[in-house]
């Protein structure tokens, strides 16, 4: 019989309980004991741990969040903190660790696999700046909750004619900026990838009302050179001569709240049970993600450190269906 223990770990993610669950059940059905970590390795220094069968994951499918709680926890990046929670995982005769998280968690999985601890990782961030994997658990539910506030905010600003700018999450990386500004419509986006400048969002949400909408939306990205903070004051200290001003509505930690839905309950399920596919079959050192739409495990030696590209080609697309 194995012994494993699941982690959540950085930010949060609506569809992680999904995965939660599918590990527990999936691990049970396999006649294995679960344990689950409390506040991410914060919880895995401290010998945090907490038994898990089916019982304890009812309801939790359709709950946001995580069941286990995250913290950030600067202080596992060092080699002692790691040998500690080793120690402790072996204490308990743990046979592996099933790590739930964003790029820093995996960065902090790959440190423990090197350390030769058993580690399956699960792709999970809404940001989707992870390598070795095509979506993350969480991403799709973020850029709904994205969707419906552009959607909102689009009407009012027909309505009366103004021009907003709606900050979504992202970190260094724009694809929920640049997902939710194309699909939602909006007239000018800003990515951390690519140098925009105030006054060319500002010349095209002119050209924009030129053409006759009745509504100016930016889509700008918190990593973004020039965010909310940064547009807002221009806009601001240059009034008069652009001759409008910007709303601006951050949408901040909204996004991360939400209520999963089926595409991320979906994929979070077929994640977990992908990872104890790979523990029964000892698959190791890997994360576990969507490639070409299959769910595959990669080595995490490929993916950590690495950067997510983002699709430039649908940034020049986005200028062309906002005409
Ligand atoms: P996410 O996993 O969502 O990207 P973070 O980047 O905050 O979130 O990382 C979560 C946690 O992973 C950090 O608080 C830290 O405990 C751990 N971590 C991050 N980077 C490393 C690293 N290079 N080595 C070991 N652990 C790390």
């Amino acid at each position: 019989m194995k012994r494993i223990a699941v982690v959540t770990s950085g930010g949060d993610a609506p569809g992680i309980n999904a995965a939660i669950r599918a590990v527990v059940r999936t691990g049970v059905d396999r006649g294995w004991k679960v344990l689950g970590v409390r506040r991410g390795y914060a919880g895995l220094m401290s010998d945090d741990f907490v038994q898990l069968g089916s019982r304890d994951v009812s309801g939790i499918i359709e709950r946001g969040g995580t069941i286990l709680g995250s913290t950030r926890c600067p202080a596992f990046k060092a080699e002692e903190a790691q040998v500690k929670a080793i120690r402790f995982l072996r204490q308990r005769e743990i046979d592996a660790l099933v790590v739930i998280g964003g790029d820093g968690s995996q960065a902090g999985a790959f440190a423990l696999a090197e350390k030769g601890l058993p580690v399956v990782g699960i792709a999970s961030t809404i940001d989707n700046d992870l390598s070795g994997t095509e979506m993350s658990i969480g991403v799709d539910t973020a850029l709904n909750v994205a969707l419906e506030a552009l959607d909102r905010i689009k009407v009012t600003a027909s309505s009366h004619e103004r021009a907003f700018l709606v900050e979504v999450m992202g970190r260094n990386c724009g694809y929920l900026a640049l997902i939710s500004g194309i699909t939602g419509g909006a007239e000018c986006i800003a990515l951390p990838e690519v140098e925009t400048d105030p006054e060319s969002i500002a010349s095209e949400l002119r050209q924009a009302y030129e053409r006759g909408k009745s509504h100016g939306i930016v889509v700008v990205a918190e990593g973004a050179k020039f965010n909310a903070e940064g547009l807002s004051s221009y806009f601001k200290e240059h009034r008069e001569r652009i001759g409008f001003d910007l709303r601006v509505i951050k949408l901040g930690h909204v996004q991360r709240g939400g209520t999963p839905g089926a595409f991320d309950r979906l994929l979070a399920t077929r994640f977990g049970v992908a990872a104890t596919d790979s523990v029964e079959c000892e698959k190791f050192g890997v994360l576990v993600g969507l490639v070409k739409g299959e769910i595959k495990a990669t080595p995490l030696a490929d993916i950590v450190g690495k950067r997510k590209e983002l699709d430039l080609g649908l940034f020049e697309l986005a200028a062309v269906l906002a005409q």
